[in-house]
């Protein structure tokens, strides 16, 4: 069986690698180079979702980034501080007491916590607006490229070839017009015979899906993060904190400057290929002004050192399409903030999929492409 993979970002690299494990010969092509997708933008790695299948991903995941380094015999520079979470309103502080009980069946020890208690986590925080908290103490942040090195070079070992610099153009099937199953994919010099193709395409998924007549509702949607530096100093290990209500959100990078970022609406419709950079100076005031009431580590003096910017692949309900909606088109697609740490356990799925004919870590039905005909999606509440 030979397997095409478009896209070696984290979540074709990952999946490269689970199919050459299971023996299936593979070539991934990239019409880059690896890393040139949204992969490097940010290392978070969470338990702390609202939807049950979320966390079920980052229970499969998170198993697999606990003996990453062993595994994959490389450095990713792990940093486990855990994520906290605020509530102001008195609905999402319900909501998110039940999140930390239905994370906990995932056998994640998370907690639910008073504002009063939120402080020991982070000892800034002024706890006056908030109703409650959860923390999540094994969440964390890695090296995202370090990360996706180890896959790569994995994958290479395992004798996945990578062509580079090569775009997926076209795909081939057989009796298209009674929906025939994928047989071959075309490039600017080739056609290559194959019997499955992963589109793993990141920002650009919508447009490959197009090649097999699809409309997976994928769109790429620019988003924003500031590098700050306060003027005063913090403790390195503080958790990333987030005011759910507001959007507010930040983590340190290192002990001289943070991570921050703010509300979502803010994400407009962009070309992965050629977006303008750059936080407006609107939405930067904004967001320095709900960090300055968050924590006291933010004030009048916090400097913007630049903006981060980077393209969400982004569904409408906020979670991935993990499908096989044409026979031998697997889609792995649509992670909106959140394909990094889910890669692994994706990985294991698209390549159980594509071996098994069905995926046996986990069900992935809520995943599915009906789900937006079918009016059967669940917006993932908690959205980074
Ligand atoms: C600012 C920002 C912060 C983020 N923070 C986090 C975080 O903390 N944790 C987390 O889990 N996620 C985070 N994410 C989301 C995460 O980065 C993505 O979900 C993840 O990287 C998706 O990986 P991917 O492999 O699907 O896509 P990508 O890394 O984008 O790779 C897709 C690749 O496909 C290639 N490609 C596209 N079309 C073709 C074609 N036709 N032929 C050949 N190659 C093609 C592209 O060149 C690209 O290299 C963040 C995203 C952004 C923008």
């Amino acid at each position: 069986m030979h397997v095409v993979v478009v896209g070696s970002g984290i979540v074709g690299a990952a999946t490269a690698y689970e199919l050459a494990q299971r023996g299936v010969e593979v070539t991934v092509y990239e019409k880059s180079h690896v890393g040139a997708g949204s992969t490097g933008a940010g290392g978070g790695i969470r338990s702390q979702f609202s939807l049950p299948a979320n966390v079920a991903l980052s229970r499969a995941s998170m198993d697999a980034w606990n003996t990453f380094e062993e595994e994959f015999d490389v450095e990713i520079r792990e940093r486990i501080t855990g994520y906290l979470f605020l509530a102001r309103d008195p609905d999402t502080a319900t909501q998110l007491e039940r999140d930390v009980a239905m994370q906990s069946e995932y056998g994640f020890p998370n907690e639910f916590l008073s504002a009063g208690e939120a402080t020991e986590h982070c000892p800034g925080l002024d706890p006056g607006p908030y109703v409650s908290a959860s923390f999540s103490p094994e969440d964390r942040f890695v090296d995202p490229n370090l990360a996706l090195r180890g896959y790569v070079d994995a994958a290479r070992a395992a004798g996945v070839e990578f062509e580079l610099g090569v775009a997926v153009t076209g795909v081939r099937r057989d009796g298209r017009s009674s929906g025939g199953p994928v047989t071959a994919i075309e490039t600017a010099d080739s056609t290559v015979d194959c019997d499955y193709v992963v589109n793993a395409a990141g920002a650009w998924a919508s447009e490959l899906d197009a090649l097999v007549d699809g409309e997976l509702p994928v769109e790429p949607r620019l988003r924003h993060q500031l590098l700050v530096r306060p003027s005063g100093s913090f403790p390195p290990d503080l958790p990333l904190t987030m005011d759910l209500d507001t959007g507010a959100v930040f983590y340190p990078e290192d002990d001289t400057v943070m991570i921050a970022s703010g509300p979502q609406e803010t994400m407009p419709t962009v070309d992965p290929d050629g977006y303008t950079e750059g936080a407006s100076r609107d939405w930067t005031l904004a967001v320095l002004e709900s960090l300055a009431e968050l924590a006291d580590y933010f004030d009048e003096d916090t400097r913007v050192q630049r903006s981060i910017s980077g393209v969400y692949a982004q569904t409408p309900d906020s979670n991935p399409i993990i499908d096989e909606p044409v026979p031998g088109y697997v889609t792995a697609v649509g992670f909106s903030g959140h394909g990094f740490m889910h890669a692994p356990a994706t990985g294991k799925v698209v390549s159980e999929i594509i071996v098994n004919g069905e995926p046996k870590l986990l069900d992935v039905t809520s995943f599915s492409a009906r789900r937006f005909s079918d009016d059967g999606s669940s917006t993932e509440r908690s959205f980074i």
